[in-house]
This record gives C-alpha cells, sequence and structure tokens, in this order.
C-alpha cells in the first residue's frame, strides 16, 4: 500500500483516491474499487455460469468464497504475504487452483448447489402459472420473470416512499427485497405450488395441458393438474 505524506491515509492503487488507513484491510485497492472488482466476477457467476439475469442478484446464490477469495488475491498489499498466497495455490494438489481456473470452479460449484438443493423439476408459478424450472439454484414459488417484476415492484415502491420517480430506478438504493417469502419451503410438494393463493381453474390446467402437449412432457403433472381441476370445480357446485 502507498503511505501519503498524510499519516494514516492510503491511496487506492486503481482509483488514485485516498482512504482513511484501515490496518485490517490487506489489499491495495480500496474497498470500493474491490466491490466493483467482486461486482464483476458475480456478474459471469450470474450469468454465464447460472444462466440468469443479473438484474434477479437477490434471488440468486452468493459468489462462491472461493472466487470472493481468487479475485483479491492479486491486490494483496504485503508482497511477502501475496507470494505466499500465490506459493500454495500453484502447488496445490487440486489443478483447479494450481491453474487457476476459475471457471471450472465456479461450474463445480453450481453442480454442487443443483445436487443439494431440491431436486429439478417444471411447476407452474404461484403468479402468471405459466411453467418454469424449480432447483437448488431457484427455489421459487415464482418464475423468474415475476421474480423481476416483484423486485421492480419493491423498488418502485420505495422510491415513491423517498420521494423519487421511476426514472431514478437503479440509480437510488432502495432497501433489499425480502426473498424468503418466495422461497419454496423444505416440507414443500408440487401438489401444493400455484394453489396457495388461486385454486386451480380449469383454465389453468388447460394451459397446462396444451404446455404439456407442446413439450409432450410433464404428463404425470399434467393428470395431476387435471383432476386438481375438476377437483376444485367440484367444490363450487
Ligand atoms: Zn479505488
Ligand atoms: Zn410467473
Amino acid at each position: 500500500m502507498v503511505q501519503n505524506e498524510n499519516l494514516g491515509r492510503i491511496k487506492c492503487e486503481n482509483c488514485g483516491r485516498t482512504d482513511a488507513l484501515d490496518p485490517k484491510w490487506k489489499y491495495n485497492i480500496c474497498k470500493n474499487c474491490a466491490s466493483e472488482k467482486i461486482d464483476e466476477v458475480f456478474r459471469v457467476w450470474a450469468t454465464e455460469i447460472l444462466g440468469f439475469n443479473e438484474e434477479l442478484r437477490e434471488f440468486l446464490p452468493q459468489l462462491p468464497r472461493d472466487l470472493f477469495f481468487l479475485t483479491l488475491k492479486d491486490y494483496i498489499s504485503d508482497n511477502e504475504l501475496k507470494q505466499k498466497v500465490d506459493n500454495a495455490l500453484k502447488s496445490h494438489p487440486d489443478t483447479r487452483y494450481s491453474s487457476m481456473d476459475l471457471k471450472q470452479i465456479a461450474k463445480d460449484e453450481k453442480e454442487k448447489l443443483l445436487t443439494a438443493g431440491i431436486p429439478s423439476q417444471k411447476v407452474a408459478c404461484d403468479e402468471c402459472n405459466s411453467y418454469y424450472d424449480i432447483n437448488g439454484i431457484w427455489p421459487y414459488k415464482i418464475c423468474q420473470k415475476c421474480a423481476l417484476n416483484e423486485k421492480y415492484k419493491w423498488e418502485d415502491l420505495w422510491l415513491s416512499e423517498l420521494g423519487y420517480d421511476e426514472e431514478f430506478s437503479g440509480i437510488i438504493p432502495t432497501p433489499p427485497i425480502d426473498i424468503k417469502k418466495y422461497r419454496i419451503d423444505s416440507t414443500f410438494n408440487t401438489e401444493s405450488l400455484g394453489r396457495s393463493k388461486t385454486p386451480m381453474t380449469k383454465e389453468a390446467a388447460s394451459r397446462i395441458q396444451s404446455h404439456a402437449d407442446k413439450t409432450e412432457t410433464n404428463q404425470d403433472f399434467k393428470a395431476r393438474a387435471m383432476s386438481a381441476a375438476s377437483k376444485s370445480s367440484q367444490k363450487k357446485k
């Protein structure tokens, strides 16, 4: 770290701004620049590896710790410590670390999330009734499109609360959206999905049927949807 003539202040090697010295901060770039670097890597993680819109940030799994560390390791300010870290990585028995294969590490983390989470399957969205995939990465009762809508609605609500109009969307920070309420709970079963708010209607069931017909998949789910629809229409009588 470059020590300034003003004692107790340091200069960021990336943006050149000076900042108050924080003995716990071991990097030669400021916290803002570090967080920008992490954001860049998160963007790749969210879009290229997981295949999502990065705007869904709050809904997505965090950047794996290894990637976090490896992204910042080149900015360690103490040369001796940096050398130590580099040597440890170079001699690491795991070739992903010795060759710094960040993409492979990310892909393996994705695989872990998929195998540890809820089994992958197609379900109807609680909001729009359209079909989407749930799995260990997307364990939500709503589809990605509706999730994005919920996020924008939440942000607009806060913007108006704070006295801004929509053109400030994405510029003015708002409190993070609570994603827990959209999560499928651990005791979930697909029968209860899409039924919590609106009972399965014949219209929804036929939409599922036409979807199933088109894709020729989910025949089992289709059958359950049709029987749920006839049950709920019987109840109305
Ligand atoms: Zn900086
Ligand atoms: Zn939806």
